[in-house]
């Protein structure tokens, strides 16, 4: 019996980024090569085009589980590798392998990549379908909508065989799209936004607002471990801790009740548009869904972001709250971001948070009360710490 022996990775989007190409291309090798690092038996070989992972036995359910949480893979193809690419053995091979799948109909499709091979790709179409025909039973050609795909790619090292090909994460190799300052607050929505940015190829510092004693130092585990979880898809990440207490404090004593939250939103992005620039991300992220809750209306939006002129990305913005919930299940931050903790959205929570402010209310609150010097406290009392899951931290250690 013939078995598939390699997996073939495909980089779709990558391919059109030309100079850069290889660039990306190495990138996504060396995430490839730590995703797999748990299966020692795999050899992992780049090519301009593709990268070729070959089992050596191992089996490909969990490889191809792991390999689709990589960004920058558009597809994933389980390949049988022929050395020799006569036509004859590629008759003999794509017969063996379709007799083990099951369906009624089948197409063949033929990729002549290597443009010196002696047949063009509609003999070779012809040639296998109709050796495929002669030797088995109840077995159709149909063109539109077969039950069985089998593609042979021409190539001048091999040709590759294949049927079943999987959905990769597609975006971009992690790495390649530079850094955000994330804002992460330890609720359901920052995590998955935070994983959608590593999705497109994008790197996360974390900043947090911590306000003891009214926060409590569960919060700040619960976010270690949101980020382990995270930390598979990008390696360590440095998570800010800001001192928020003060800057909070002073925002009850001397802002309307009802604009507190607007005031204390500016606050925090004053507080990640300086971090950001210190830690030269050019963008800040955060898991803000439109219309969510009062200070998420766009009206609400607006009036906050009005403190930096730096891009902020939103990837939950349009997301409902059950999508959002279903990425947190499937991405395994869920159960630990539904654990009960106080945020400092939480504590001193307004009886009626206005949904439609007022910039120049705001500009007014911040005349009257100088809070840049408990801003640039709060910056020079930052408490970093970093977080990677397991296998990482014994790496750093070695
Ligand atoms: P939830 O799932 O409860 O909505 P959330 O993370 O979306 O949690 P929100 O109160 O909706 O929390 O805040 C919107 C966004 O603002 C968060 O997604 C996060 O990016 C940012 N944010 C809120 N609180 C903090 C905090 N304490 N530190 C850092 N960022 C925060
Ligand atoms: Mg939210």
């Amino acid at each position: 019996m013939i078995t598939y022996d390699h997996i073939m990775v495909r980089f779709g989007e990558l391919s059109t980024k030309g100079k850069n190409k290889i660039d990306f291309i190495r990138t996504l090798n060396k995430n490839i090569i730590r995703a797999l690092k748990d299966f020692p038996k795999l050899d992992i070989n780049m090519r301009h085009d593709h990268i070729y992972v070959t089992l050596n036995g191992e089996s490909y359910e969990p490889v191809i589980e792991r390999l689709q949480d990589v960004s920058g893979i558009q597809g994933l193809s389980l390949v049988y590798k022929a050395k020799d690419r006569g036509i004859e053995n590629i008759k003999n091979v794509s017969l063996e392998l379709i007799k083990q799948e099951t369906g009624k109909t089948f197409k063949v499709k033929v990729k002549r990549s290597d443009k010196t091979y002696p047949l063009i790709s509609d003999q070779i179409t012809r040639l296998v379908a109709g050796h495929i025909l002669r030797n088995t039973v109840g077995l159709t050609v149909d063109v539109h909508n077969p039950d069985i795909l089998l593609s042979i790619e021409i190539r001048e090292e091999a040709a590759y065989i294949f049927a079943h090909t999987f959905k990769g994460a597609g975006g971009y190799p992690l790495g390649v799209g530079g850094k955000a300052m994330h804002m992460l607050s330890g609720g359901i929505d920052s995590p998955v936004a935070a994983y959608l940015l590593m999705k497109r190829g994008v790197n996360i510092e974390c900043i947090h607002f911590a306000s003891p004693p009214y926060t409590q130092m569960g919060v700040i585990y619960k976010l270690e471990d949101l980020l382990k979880v995270l930390s598979k898809y990008q390696g360590r990440i440095r998570l800010h801790i800001v001192p928020f207490t003060k800057i909070q404090e002073a925002i009850y004593d001397n802002v309307d009740e009802s604009y507190c939250i607007t005031m204390m939103r500016r606050m925090m992005f004053r507080l990640a548009d300086r971090l950001a620039k210190m830690r030269h991300c050019p963008v800040i992220s955060s898991g803000e869904s439109v219309g969510q809750v009062a200070s998420q209306t766009l009206q609400s939006m607006n009036v906050i972001n009005q403190v930096t002129n730096m891009p902020i990305i939103r990837p939950c913005a349009t997301m409902d709250k059950t999508d959002i919930i279903n990425t947190a299940i499937r991405i395994g931050t869920y159960d630990i971001s539904i654990r009960p903790f106080i945020d400092c959205c939480t504590i001193f929570t307004p009886k009626s948070p206005k949904t439609a402010p007022h910039l120049e209310d705001c500009l007014k609150y911040e005349e009257k009360f100088d809070f840049e010097p408990l801003i640039k406290e709060a910056l020079s009392n930052i408490e970093v710490k970093f977080i990677s899951s397991e296998d990482e931290t014994k790496e750093d250690l070695l």
